[in-house]
């Protein structure tokens, strides 16, 4: 890690490498300490990159928009080979970055460098249709790309958003302005340099590191941009959606989730044990598919809450490097608003049956807040509504499954929900009646599977990012009614 090369303290616009007034510092959350700067760009960078993403698009610049679908997905697939041969080098910017454990970071590369071949894959696969209608008419609808889309993007995975939304955004032909997270963008910048190595054209791909206030909102309210992805808080996305809509731009919200994962007496505990563990530590459970809800059948859930502290007790946290169950938090902000949750839970109650440890070299300054298990909740309290974006597992006890369902549906968010049982009518009537974008039944996540359509209902927000369906919804249709009499 020590003799990790960091990527540019600059803006990429336009295809130049453009140095900012100023700069931000970027801290690793193993240590607290300052390792590098990027850039801090204001609206004047975002302005300019915004205005090269559209003369790229209109062949202004550089020759993209003389490049046909086959020859971008043919780039796309070249990049992801890059993105591999680079891994040790993208893993360790990621795992600096964020904190999150050394296998967790090239898992993100990895998945990164297979949206580029998937979207790679796809770009020459997307077509319009042709539509039945009156016999002296051909009608067909053609898909066309947005123009200028503008990525605004958190700190969690960094690499895998970035492939999430590039790949699909470039593969449909259109350019891209992207607003990296100013916690978390090593990654992100490494990833931009390779592209401009790899011969992408000038002015198709432009990052504008910086604050959410400053580089954000000007990105968000820019009336050039034709399309913008947001995925981060509701409550920015908020101000987002309101700062597109001064221009009628079209959103995408990937926001918040509070998932719960149900138990049913008759689940095969051994395979969902695992899951259940898993599905909250990952990434110190800064991620917004966690599953932070444990709903749990009566009859077991003395067994399975056993078993789990058991599991939890063992969990152990240590630096990114460590490569150990858990990382840090992202920054002392987000570490202190989760301990005064804790605080205030423990206040009403709520019981910590089983946590953690922190590995005992010289942690003292990183953002360690580690694993818990809490019981004995009320119903309607705040750790069972709000996302509390850490590695905290909240359990509930059900009697049936209407109860289950009660529960399940008992939030404002609707991301994702597991469900565990052998019982196939109880599957699909849960699948059906559990109000959330995604639902896994005997497993938890899909293994993160770039294929599948993924997004949110409710305060999870809405539109469709990953597979097919994402590639889609980075283009328009435009219907073309010829009369031939
Ligand atoms: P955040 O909303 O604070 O920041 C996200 C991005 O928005 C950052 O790039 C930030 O700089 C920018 N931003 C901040 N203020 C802005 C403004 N006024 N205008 C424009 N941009 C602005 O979120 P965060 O704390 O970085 O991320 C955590 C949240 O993201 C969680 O709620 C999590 O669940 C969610 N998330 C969702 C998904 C998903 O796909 N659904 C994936 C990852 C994270």
């Amino acid at each position: 890690m020590e003799q990790l090369e960091y990527p540019r303290e600059q803006a990429l616009i336009g295809g130049d490498w453009v140095t900012t007034q100023a700069t931000l510092d970027i801290e690793t959350p193993s240590y607290g300490k300052v390792i590098t700067r990027i850039a801090r760009s204001q609206a004047a960078e975002v302005d300019s990159a915004v205005k090269a993403a559209k003369l790229a698009f209109a062949g202004g610049i550089g020759d993209w928009s003389s490049w046909t679908a086959r020859r971008r997905g043919e780039w796309l697939m070249a990049f992801a080979a890059a993105i591999e041969a680079d891994c040790d080098r993208l893993a360790g910017l990621e795992c600096i970055d964020t904190g999150k454990p050394m296998t967790q970071a090239r898992g993100d590369i990895s998945a990164c460098a297979r949206y580029f071949r998937f979207y790679g894959g796809a770009a020459d696969k997307l077509h319009g249709e042709t539509i039945p209608f009156e016999n002296d008419f051909a009608v067909m609808t053609l898909r066309e790309p947005y123009g200028v889309c503008a990525q605004i993007i958190p700190w969690n995975y960094p690499a895998q958003i970035f492939g999430r939304c590039v790949a699909a955004a470039l593969a449909a032909g259109n350019t891209v302005v992207l607003k990296p997270a100013e916690d978390a963008c090593l990654s992100v910048l490494r990833l931009a340099e390779l592209a401009v190595t790899q011969g992408l054209p000038p002015g198709v791909l432009n990052v504008v590191p910086g604050l959410g206030s400053e580089a954000g909102a000007a990105l968000s309210r820019h009336p050039d941009v034709d399309h913008l992805s947001f995925t981060g808080s509701p409550e920015t996305g908020t101000l987002v959606t309101q700062a597109a809509a001064e221009h009628h731009v079209p959103v995408t919200m990937e926001l918040g989730g509070k998932s719960p994962q149900l138990v049913f007496a008759d689940a095969d505990l051994d395979a969902a044990l695992p899951f259940l563990v898993r599905g909250i530590i990952q990434n110190a459970g800064q991620t917004c598919s966690a599953g932070s809800r444990l709903l749990v059948q009566r009859e077991i859930a003395d067994q399975v809450l056993e078993r789990l502290a058991e599991r939890f007790t063992a969990l152990r946290c240590d630096v990114g490097e460590a490569d150990a169950d858990c990382g840090p938090l992202i920054n002392a902000r987000q570490k202190a608003k989760l301990e005064a949750r804790l605080e205030a839970a423990a206040r009403d109650g709520i019981r910590t049956l089983a946590k953690g440890s922190l590995a005992e070299s010289e942690l003292a300054s990183g953002y360690f807040v580690v694993p818990r298990l809490l019981t004995d909740i009320p119903a309607g309290h705040d750790v069972l509504q709000e996302e509390l974006f850490g590695p905290i597992l909240a359990v509930q006890v059900f009697e049936d499954e209407a109860e289950a369902l009660a529960q399940a549906n008992a939030t404002d968010f609707g991301l994702c929900a597991g469900i565990w049982t052998r019982d196939g009518g109880r599957q699909l009537r849960l699948a059906k009646g559990i109000r959330s974008g995604q639902v896994f039944i005997n497993n938890y996540g899909a293994a993160g599977g770039i294929e599948l359509p993924f997004g949110g209902v409710g305060r999870s927000g809405h539109g469709r990012e990953k597979g097919f369906e994402g590639l889609r919804s980075y283009t328009r249709i435009k219907t073309v009614a010829l009369h031939h009499g």
